[in-house]
């Protein structure tokens, strides 16, 4: 079954201009910006230009332009925000599917989340 795309969705609404952000780096096919709730001093969402609800649709369906193109932006936030691993203590980059995720907004997003210790990503459960 495909992906049922909400084109109402507040990342949606923020592409077409609809609701304010603030930007960190756009390029022709993907767009990055903080957080409104960041959860570390680096916290930034990038998110591909182009109606896709999760990672998994992304990558089934997204062009190969529209997916090197996230996947270079996402390095170049990483480089310009100091937090690469070669050069600091490093980053972590997660994308939230679905409900177990419990993933808020329906558009494809990646967390880019760096600048302290984050601790392991899963608590180990019982
Ligand atoms: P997720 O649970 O992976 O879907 O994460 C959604 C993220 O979007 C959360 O970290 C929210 O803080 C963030 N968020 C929601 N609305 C906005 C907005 N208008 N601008 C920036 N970030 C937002």
């Amino acid at each position: 079954m495909a992906y049922d795309y909400d084109d109402q969705n507040v990342f949606a609404r923020i592409l077409r201009g609809e609701i304010p952000n603030d930007t960190v780096m756009e390029t022709e096919h993907t767009l990055a910006f903080n957080d409104i709730t960041p959860q570390a001093p680096v916290h930034v969402l990038v998110i591909p230009k182009g109606a896709y609800v999760t990672y998994d649709d992304f990558c089934a369906n997204a062009s190969e332009a529209e997916i090197v193109d996230f996947a270079r932006t996402c390095a170049a936030i990483c480089k310009e925000r100091g937090i690469t691993a070669d050069a600091s203590p490093g980053f972590r980059a997660l994308t939230n599917a679905g409900e177990h995720a419990v993933q808020e907004v329906p558009h494809f997003h990646m967390h880019i989340i760096g600048g302290r210790p984050l601790g392991r990503i899963l608590s180990k459960m019982d």
